[in-house]
């Protein structure tokens, strides 16, 4: 990309900003600023607080802005595991994915168009499995809580049905009301 992305300048007026002819002066992202100090000079493509001195091209000024060129989180490290959370009809809402070196998880949902997007707005949390889990009660199976996805997969690979809530097993009461209101099975906390 060799030219700013169209939205700097609204993010830019965004932060107190104003237009003054080819500067828009904003809120300096480096220093704790009150009082606009920065200006980005829009054919330059260059920007400099005043007050600290920071100073910089465009690409400098979207990460410190955060318009996110730097890598994400969503970016960094290789992923080593994904688990899909599926409504009770069977629709993927979202997935959970974790990633190796530097170790870390994130969420994201389909984009509908097979890529995806890395965050969860608007979609609801559900309990992992659901579907299975929605089964197992129905057969009247014990269900295990377990502390995470991976957990669960252990559990399951044990041959016991278990699931858990993204965010972790001490937020799972959240998912209850997803449940069947008279389940014939129940649901044991894990350790
Ligand atoms: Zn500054």
């Amino acid at each position: 990309m060799s030219n700013p992305p169209k939205e700097l300048e609204a993010v830019l007026l965004n932060r107190s900003g104003s237009r003054r002819g080819k500067e828009i002066q904003f809120l300096c992202p480096v220093h704790d600023d009150h009082n606009p100090s920065a200006s980005y000079n829009i054919e330059k493509h260059a920007w400099i607080c005043r007050a600290c001195n920071a100073h910089g091209g465009w690409k400098n000024l979207c990460d410190r802005v955060g318009l996110g060129l730097l890598p994400s989180a969503s970016k960094r490290g290789r992923i080593a595991a994904t688990y899909p959370y599926h409504d009770a009809e069977d629709n993927l809402l979202y997935q959970v994915v974790r990633k190796d070196d530097p170790k870390d998880f994130f969420q994201r949902r389909p984009d509908g168009q097979g890529g995806w997007i890395s965050n969860l707005k608007g979609v609801e949390r559900i309990l992992f499995r659901l579907p299975q889990l929605l089964a197992a009660l129905e057969a009247g199976k014990e269900v295990f809580i377990a502390e995470g996805e991976k957990d669960v997969e252990n559990l399951k690979a044990l041959g016991l049905e278990a699931t858990t809530n993204p965010g972790g097993a001490g937020n799972w009461r959240q998912g209850l009301h997803q449940l069947p209101p008279r389940s014939t099975g129940r649901i044991a906390p894990g350790q």
